[in-house]
C-alpha cells in the first residue's frame, strides 16, 4: 500500500510547475530603486474591478510585488477591499496604486470615502494608475477623472497590435527607461474624454498618424504615460498594463518604477504641462 502515496508525489511534482510568469517579471524588474526612498514608503495597491476584468490583473500584482520586493523602493500592501479607503485608514500609506481597476465609480460610492481619497492626494500623497484606472469615474465620479487626467473612451489601437510610441519628453527622470525615441510595442491603448494636455505633462505618446486607426482627438493627441500635480500630492499613470507581457518587460517595469518614485517625491522631475511636439494638425 505505500504505491498510492508514492504516486501522489509524482503527481504532484508533475503537474505543480513553477510560476513561469513570476519568474519572467523576477528577471525584467529593475535590481534596485533608482533613487533611495527619502523614507520608508507604504503603499496600497488597490485590484478589484468593478467594471471590466482584465485577465492581467494578477500579473500586475505579481509585478508590483516584485519591484517593491526586489528594488525596495517601497512597501506594498495589497487588497481588494475598498474598506481602508477612508481618512484614518489612508493615514499610514503615502500612495495608493490602482491596478486596472474599471468603474471605480461603482466601487466608491461614499462621498466620504471619494473625498478621502481625493484629500489624501490633495495633501500631499501620491496616486498611481495603471491601465483601465483610467476607466471609470465620470460621470458619476467626475473629480476622480479630473485627478486621473482622462477617462477612457474606447481603444481603436487593439491589444493584439503593435504600434509605435514616441517619448514626448525626453529629458524626464521618468523615461529614462526609454532609450530610444521612438519605439514599438503591442498593450491596449485608449482614447479618452474628458482629457485636457494643459492639466497634465504627457511623458509618452501614440504615433497615431503611423497607424491605420483614427481616434477621437482633433489633433491626434494620444497620451500614453503622464505624471501631473494635484495639491500638493503627485499622479501618475500610464495606460500600460492591458497585456501580462508587458508586465515583465524591463523598460515598463522601469519607467512603472520611475513613476512610482517621481509620484511619491523619490524622484525630482517637473510636472509643468508641455506642448503637444509633433502630430499637430
Ligand atoms: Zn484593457
Amino acid at each position: 500500500m505505500k504505491f498510492p502515496f508514492i504516486s501522489l508525489f509524482l503527481l504532484t511534482s508533475l503537474f505543480s510547475s513553477p510560476d513561469e510568469e513570476l519568474i519572467k517579471i523576477e528577471n525584467a524588474a529593475p535590481k534596485s530603486a533608482s533613487a533611495t526612498p527619502i523614507k520608508k514608503r507604504q503603499v496600497l495597491i488597490y485590484s478589484n474591478p468593478s467594471g471590466f476584468n482584465h485577465k492581467s490583473i494578477p500579473t500586475g500584482i505579481k509585478g508590483l510585488r516584485v519591484l517593491s520586493e526586489k528594488t525596495k523602493a517601497f512597501t506594498a500592501t495589497f487588497t481588494l477591499s475598498t474598506k481602508e479607503f477612508t481618512a484614518e485608514g489612508l493615514k499610514k500609506y503615502d500612495a495608493i496604486i490602482f491596478n486596472n481597476t474599471t468603474h471605480v465609480q461603482k466601487a466608491f460610492t461614499e462621498k466620504s470615502q471619494r473625498k478621502a481619497i481625493l484629500n489624501f492626494i490633495k495633501n500631499g500623497k501620491a496616486f498611481i494608475g495603471f491601465h483601465a484606472a483610467s476607466d471609470g469615474g465620470m460621470n458619476q465620479w467626475q473629480e476622480y477623472t479630473d485627478m486621473i487626467g482622462g477617462c477612457f473612451a474606447g481603444h481603436p489601437w487593439n491589444a493584439g497590435g503593435k504600434w509605435p510610441f514616441f517619448v514626448e519628453d525626453v529629458n524626464h527622470p521618468v523615461n529614462q527607461a526609454f532609450k530610444e525615441k521612438e519605439f514599438m510595442f503591442s498593450d491596449e491603448i485608449y482614447q479618452y474624454k474628458s482629457y485636457d494636455r494643459s492639466n497634465l505633462r504627457i511623458l509618452i505618446g501614440l504615433d497615431s498618424v503611423k497607424t491605420d486607426k483614427k481616434g477621437n482627438s482633433k489633433t491626434n493627441d494620444y497620451p500614453v504615460s503622464w505624471i501631473r500635480s494635484y495639491g500638493k500630492g503627485r499622479v501618475f499613470y500610464s495606460n500600460f498594463g492591458h497585456n501580462k507581457a508587458t508586465w515583465w518587460t524591463p523598460f515598463i517595469l522601469q519607467h512603472f518604477l520611475d513613476g512610482i518614485q517621481w509620484a511619491l517625491g523619490d524622484i525630482e522631475g517637473p510636472s509643468k504641462s508641455i506642448p503637444q511636439s509633433r502630430n499637430l494638425k
